[in-house]
């Protein structure tokens, strides 16, 4: 029965593989048991909240564009319907429905193709059109809408609670006409859009400290990422100097460890403490 049909099976992503590397800014967004959104594992994204997209006319539904814009836009709320833009030229974003009589039970496919830095840069949703209008009009047309739009930005189906779950799930609770996307997803396409980038500031603390790193936790998105310590030195002197203390987790080490030197007018000058000399010795430069 269609409406019990799990959500792994009403929405299928199609990967679309690109060579080349990825940049990895999304590397730094890492989930935990809190975090209410889901990246896919490839990190492919938008990268912008800017977009375009044609609807293929052949088919066309009177309503699609309302519905895409009402809630495929403007139920994520941190997208507006000026940033992603109908066109009918566009080159980069497709909603087109298939019309044939296809026996499927899939209501919408989303394909994604990405540049080399993993930023979604063609993106189609295929709507299998009976399928589609099996849906109540004001309700689950709309929010298969929604959640079709988060895939097509490069977020994936949560496998706990959250709308992009629910938007698969039966008869799509949360996403009707007066419902919404829990912040904590919004936060997720924020995340595929770089409006919420983990830089050198944000609402971070610092745990968990390992020999080489420490765990930062986002409280603004519920994730983290492990970054190097920042470490503060004492000097040794001729001996070298001691790691005393990372500047943002409780990381301390006894270390010891030989200067390593810049030389700059008669002096070399230690790159990491305070220590100069006119004579490093043993070769150190
Ligand atoms: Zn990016
Ligand atoms: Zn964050
Ligand atoms: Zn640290
Ligand atoms: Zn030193």
């Amino acid at each position: 029965m269609k409406k019990t049909i799990s959500l792994i099976m009403m929405v299928v992503l199609i990967l679309s593989y690109v060579t080349g590397s990825f940049a990895g800014t999304l590397a730094k967004f890492e989930r935990n048991s809190s975090t209410d959104w889901t990246l896919r594992s490839d990190l492919k994204h938008m990268g912008s909240t800017s977009t375009t997209y044609k609807i293929t006319e052949y088919t066309r539904p009177i309503n699609v564009e309302v519905f895409f814009t009402a809630a495929g836009i403007n139920k994520w709320g941190c997208i507006s319907s000026t940033q992603c833009t109908y066109d009918k030229d566009s080159t980069v974003g497709e909603i087109y429905f298939d019309d044939g009589d296809v026996q499927v039970p899939y209501v919408a496919r989303v394909t994604i193709n990405a540049n080399t830095s993993g930023h979604i840069n063609k993106w189609k949703i295929k709507i299998f059109r009976d399928n589609y209008y099996n849906r109540s009009e004001n309700e689950q047309q709309p929010a298969y809408m929604a959640h079709a739009f988060g895939l097509a930005y490069g977020l994936e189906p949560m496998i706990t609670n959250g709308a992009m779950n629910k938007s698969i799930s039966g008869d799509l609770p949360g996403l009707g006409t007066n419902s919404y996307i829990p912040e904590s997803e919004k936060m997720g396409m924020k995340i595929v859009t770089h409006q919420h980038l983990h830089g050198t500031t944000g609402n971070y603390t610092y745990s968990e400290p390992t020999s080489t790193q420490h765990k930062v936790s986002c409280s603004d998105c519920n994730s983290y990422f492990l970054q190097n310590h920042t470490a503060t030195y004492t000097s040794l002197g001729a001996t070298g100097h001691r790691v005393t203390k990372c500047t943002h987790c409780t990381y301390s080490s006894t270390k010891t460890e030989p200067h390593t030197f810049t030389y700059r007018s008669g002096r070399y000058y230690c790159n990491s403490c305070d220590y100069s000399t006119t004579d490093p010795g043993g070769g150190t430069t």
